[in-house]
């Protein structure tokens, strides 16, 4: 990797394509997590330093305010080139809103804080956040592991934009990890998925992955989308991930308001990620939408908990009724009580996918009687939401990749809000009643 040596910064400079991040420089720290323009005390929990989340700092605006700039203004030529070879001073929003903006900032240090991650950055979208991910590691022969259980557009994009870029996919049951080291071979420049899995909500073992990916003897780095369960119930990186992804679209930022993806990891990979992959191919989050972030952020500890509540009540609500064939929830799954002794999942979660006894025609009867679930894709709300994964999300797959990723028809995806339990109760218990009735 050539490097360029500016001041007491190195810039990953022009990189190398073809040893991209071979060398398992993403692996170590370079700098440790938030030490950016933004001051964390000592000792805080998430909580708190979630409920602080956009604070811009102290003595200043208690909210920071959104600076809608493309370019900040530098007093001197020579401020400027010490700017642009200084990847502190890049990464503070010191020169274009493409390449960093303090908005972004104040939202990106956040997780590198929450995660515990050297650095964070966000991307317009949640699929800009992983696309970007893999152009950054992967090059045409390179070849990649993924679990079968992936978000639509994920699927898609490895299965389709990659495979068109000469990338191999192996795509695995990850719930057994000893499969891992019959594939990895010194071409395998990833191992991805999700936990819980998309709509399926399969767990996976991210340590016993890490475990397996060390045996092999490669230097890989582990992906976790964390979607889901966000940081309020689950960080991969204590289990031996090295870059967490996400839609910050969702839950994190809460409201349905917002697009937003990030990345937390360390070392050269998160640098090169700012400084040459999301500068040059352009998708990073804007201020206003950064702001959005940081505030839906403020409230994430709440909603997550309140969700989380009604999802187990729900969960079990469900399980109890005999047209409900299937209720897909962590917490029925045998290994969710392992992940939860080990610490990798501290909840549930709040997403559950059910199977319908009267299969696709019972699930788009749900979905026409029910009154306060929403019909909509996105989920993490505070309003709850259900949609037919295999009809929509999922639409892209073929049979045989739908059975894969553990879709089958009469699926419903409940996405669980923070209304009042008892008339989530009431409505799913009507619109249940409902189609019994109509179909007796
Ligand atoms: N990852 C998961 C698990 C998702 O569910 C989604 C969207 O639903 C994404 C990624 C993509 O996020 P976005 O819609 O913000 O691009």
């Amino acid at each position: 990797m050539k490097s360029v040596i500016v001041g007491s910064t190195t810039l990953p400079g022009s990189h190398d394509p073809k040893t991209a991040f071979t060398d398992g420089s993403w692996k170590k720290p370079r700098q440790p997590g938030s030490q950016g323009k933004i001051y964390w005390p000592k000792g805080w929990s998430k909580k708190t330093i979630l409920a602080h989340s956009g604070f811009k700092g102290f003595g200043k605006s208690l909210v920071e305010p959104i600076n809608m700039t493309v370019a900040y203004s530098t007093p001197t030529v020579e401020d400027l080139r010490y700017n642009f070879g200084h990847m502190k001073e890049a990464m503070d929003g010191k020169i274009y809103g493409r390449v960093s903006n303090d908005n972004e900032r104040t939202a990106g240090e956040l997780i590198a804080k929450l995660y515990g991650t050297g650095n964070a950055i966000f991307f317009s979208s949640g699929m800009a956040s992983i696309s970007n991910t893999f152009d950054a590691l992967l090059r045409s022969g390179d070849n990649i592991i993924a679990d079968y259980g992936l978000y639509g557009c994920t699927h898609s994009l490895v299965t389709k934009g990659l495979r068109a870029n000469g990338v191999t996919i192996n795509l695995l049951d990850l719930r057994d990890p000893t499969q891992i080291g019959r594939h990895i071979n010194e071409r395998t420049r990833a191992i991805y998925f999700e936990t819980p899995t998309n709509p399926s909500l399969h767990l996976i073992d991210i340590a016993a992955v890490a475990k397996e990916v060390k045996k092999s003897g490669y230097t890989i780095p582990i992906i976790v989308d964390n979607t889901f369960q966000t940081i309020m119930g689950q960080n991969p990186i204590d289990f031996g991930a090295h870059i967490v992804v996400g839609s910050a679209t969702k839950a994190y930022s809460g409201h349905g308001v917002v697009f937003a993806g990030m990345v937390a990891a360390s070392g050269l990979f998160i640098e090169h990620l700012f400084f040459e992959q999301r500068k040059d191919w352009g998708a990073t989050l804007g201020p206003f939408e950064a702001w959005m972030v940081s505030l839906g952020a403020r409230t994430l500890y709440l909603r997550f908990d309140d969700m989380q509540k009604n999802a187990i009540k729900v969960a079990k609500m469900l399980r109890d009724r005999d047209d409900v064939l299937k209720v897909n929830y962590p917490l029925f799954d045998p290994m969710y009580k392992y992940l939860h002794k080990t610490g990798q999942m501290t909840g549930p979660g709040h997403m559950i996918t059910i199977n319908l006894k009267g299969g696709a025609e019972a699930a788009e009867k749900l979905v026409k009687y029910t009154k306060i679930f929403e019909h909509a894709v996105s989920l993490g709300n505070t309003a709850s939401q259900m949609i037919d994964p295999g009809g929509s999300t999922h639409f892209f797959l073929t049979e045989d990749q739908k059975r894969a990723a553990g879709i089958a028809p009469g699926d419903v995806r409940l996405s669980i809000g923070i209304e009042d339990y008892n008339d989530l109760n009431k409505d799913l218990t009507q619109g249940l009643d409902k189609i019994r009735r109509k179909s007796a």
